[in-house]
């Protein structure tokens, strides 16, 4: 009998001292882990297996530290990831990241609360659920969870000690590589400089080592060296700009502003460049006036960008349409295009900074910067912007702003 309880004692020892080998190895192979993206990956497929769940999954709170959005999950694709976030209220994450504590509910039925939204988007049903916080320095970064004990086992002592020490090691790790992508966003920066810098050099060389250059020659390498010396001030004043707006130093200077004027004001700064490529560009405005208390400068801003893109992205003899339609309390502005489209694939990630799509022979080529500008300012204001795309037959971008006045 005493033989017996020792045994047990001893195989309870044996297993976590494995388990902590176990956790060991996770925890070199995280520290080893700069890419954000494989980091993710490996914390949730390791959370499930350490635990013997169906799913695991990251959550994190987004920079203004407002939504919950998941950023992995062994259950989810990545392409359907961004869309999903979670609400803070009546939901397990928010509750674990307000709190920063853990929780089990080992029967979701009984739970007080459980946002079901999630299950209902993925055709996925969740019977039980184990939270941890994601914390650095008390500070809260996300949400670790693992769902459904496989075969509907009761979660035990040890799941919990799991995940709460690989949550603990993987908070690390994932600020760890959010400061490594930064400074890869600076060697980006740098890189994408270089290339006009190259071409401004490289011309800028053969004229002055070359005798008797034909007048004509002359005068298209001058062309080349200012086309690509003034592209080279726009990237740098676009970086310059959305580092402003990101590090919140970058102020709205709000006034009552008529939505009208402003979509007036940008059609018509754009018309040329349709007309240059034979686009048809037609302006709907509101027919009672939509007023809103505005940054107007930035807000023209974000429609010649929309604008821009919609003639950058369109065919000859194309469309674009602007309009301004209040509804509710908002007002909607819409940039139509009957352009190339947007693959589906790379639909979520146009608002990334950097991101471009494929250069097309003979288009003018982009800092990949405009469409992330223009979404921190639209969010700024409080408002949203967002992108509906066929492929072949157009895009629309609509921003929605809240309609209040001083
Ligand atoms: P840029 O235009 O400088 O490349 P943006 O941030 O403005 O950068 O846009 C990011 C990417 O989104 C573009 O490279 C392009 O692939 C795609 N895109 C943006 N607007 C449109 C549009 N109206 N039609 C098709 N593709 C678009």
């Amino acid at each position: 009998m005493v033989a017996n309880s020792r045994d047990l004692v001893i195989a309870g020892l044996l297993r976590r001292l494995a388990r902590m080998q176990q956790l060991l190895i996770v925890a070199r192979i995280l520290n080893e882990t700069l890419d954000l993206e494989t980091l993710l990956r490996y914390i949730v497929e390791t959370a499930a297996d350490l635990t013997q769940t169906e799913a695991g999954s990251v959550l994190l709170l987004d920079s203004k530290g407002e939504h919950l959005r998941f950023a992995a999950a062994t259950n989810i694709k990545p392409s359907a990831l961004r869309e999903l976030t979670v609400p803070m209220e009546n939901s397990v994450a928010g509750w674990v990241l307000t709190t920063g504590k853990a929780m089990t509910i080992p029967d979701i039925h009984r739970a007080d609360f459980f946002y079901e939204g999630v299950d209902e988007v993925l055709g996925f049903h969740t019977r039980s659920i184990m939270a941890v916080p994601l914390e650095i320095h008390e500070r809260r970064i996300g949400v670790l969870e693992v769902v459904n004990k496989i075969g509907d086992r009761p979660f035990t002592d040890d799941d919990m000690e799991s995940l709460m020490i690989l949550g603990s090691l993987a908070a690390v790790s994932i600020e760890n590589a959010r400061l490594f992508q930064q400074s890869d966003l600076i060697s980006d920066v740098v890189h994408e400089l270089r290339t006009p810098l190259t071409s401004i050099i490289g011309y800028s060389k053969m004229l002055l080592m070359m005798d008797n250059v034909p007048a004509a020659m002359q005068k298209q390498f001058l062309e080349t060296i200012h086309r690509e010396a003034s592209r080279l001030g726009d990237m740098v004043n676009t970086y310059l700009d959305l580092a402003r707006l990101e590090s919140g130093r970058a102020q709205l200077h709000r006034e009552d502003v008529d939505l009208n004027e402003v979509a007036r004001e940008a059609a018509e700064l754009m018309h040329p460049q349709a007309a240059e490529r034979d686009i048809e560009l037609t302006l709907e405005l509101s027919a009672p006036a939509c007023t809103a208390h505005v940054d107007k400068a930035r807000l023209h801003q974000v429609l010649v960008n929309l604008l821009s893109n919609a003639i950058k992205y369109n065919r000859p003899g194309g469309k674009v349409h602007l309009a301004v339609t209040p509804i509710g309390g908002q007002a909607r502005i819409r940039v139509q295009d009957t352009g190339e489209g947007i693959p589906p694939d790379i639909l979520p990630y146009i608002f990334d900074k950097f991101f471009r799509g494929e250069e097309k022979e003979g288009q003018a080529k982009g800092t990949g910067l405009g469409l992330s500008i223009a979404k921190q300012i639209v969010e700024m204001h409080g408002g949203s912007i967002e992108v509906q795309s066929v492929p072949g037959e157009g895009s629309t971008f609509t921003v929605i702003l809240p309609l209040e006045t001083s």
